[in-house]
């Protein structure tokens, strides 16, 4: 998405932020706070996590989490009816072109960041950038399951269920497995998986952004993720599916061993 959208943006002036009926929720902040940023330049777009984030030029980011269901699409104002089904909030910028928060379901956010801030709140390191110092710290830390540490964008932000799944497969690493119990081999092996698997859904036309959207071409790809009842693709042992954190999860029982009784060593 960010790939998408930077081109269209960079260098654009915000004119100003408008909000849908009934999606005031949706676009957090007072009127008075979105029309300071009145006549700003975009300067850059960065990704964080999950997280769009809009660098204006005063030193502001906006920052915009689509959630489940929605995107950031760019068009030209006359598109706007055809490009976004669901428009909530809508940056009006110069040169006749909108940036639109569309999303059917509402669970999306648009924020400010203030000055001199340049990541979300309660938002840890990008799971793509994260040292593998920090990573093993991050999971040290907790004794909660590894797939709820993963799950948790306050640890380590932008990895989603599908992809949470594919890098403790690729890493041979049960998910129930408590997280403070891996060796600093296993967090190596465990930061590898996490690059590849996000790295490959950016390649394959993304699902890195929203990590709840399976785009076409990287469902193939995907090694367990709604594969439960398959043969595992390293060992052909069939794919057995459960809830770990409280979300659907699929492992090979083979390749990921089971931690021995609830939360392992
Ligand atoms: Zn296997």
């Amino acid at each position: 998405m960010r790939r998408q959208c930077a081109p269209l943006l960079k260098g654009r002036r915000l004119d100003r932020v408008m909000v849908a009926k009934g999606s005031a929720a949706q676009l957090v902040g007072g009127c008075a706070k979105w029309t300071a940023l009145r006549d700003q330049r975009l300067t850059r777009l960065d990704r964080h996590g999950k997280w769009l984030l809009l660098r204006l030029h005063g030193g502001t980011t906006i920052a915009v989490h689509p959630r489940m269901s929605g995107r950031l699409v760019v068009c030209a104002a006359n598109e706007l009816a055809t490009a976004a089904a669901h428009p909530r909030v809508v940056m009006r910028l110069d040169a006749d072109r909108l940036a639109v928060l569309n999303d059917p379901r509402r669970f999306g956010r648009v924020i400010q960041l203030p000055r001199g801030t340049s990541t979300p709140p309660r938002t840890g390191p990008d799971a793509l950038c994260i040292s593998r110092s920090a990573l093993g710290e991050s999971l040290g830390a907790t004794s909660r399951s590894l797939k709820a540490a993963l799950l948790d964008q306050a640890l380590v932000a932008g990895i989603g269920n599908i992809y949470a799944d594919e890098a403790l497969w690729l890493s041979r690493l049960h998910p129930g497995r408590r997280a403070d119990s891996l060796s600093s081999a296993e967090v190596t092996e465990l930061r590898t998986a996490l690059r590849r698997v996000l790295l490959g859904g950016i390649a394959r036309g993304g699902t890195s952004f929203d990590s709840g959207y399976v785009g076409g071409r990287n469902q193939r790809h995907l090694a367990v993720y709604g594969r439960s009842g398959l043969p595992c693709r390293r060992c052909g042992t069939m794919l057995s599916e459960s809830k770990v954190a409280g979300r659907t999860t699929v492992v090979c029982a083979a390749c990921q061993k089971t931690p021995r009784g609830r939360g392992g060593r």
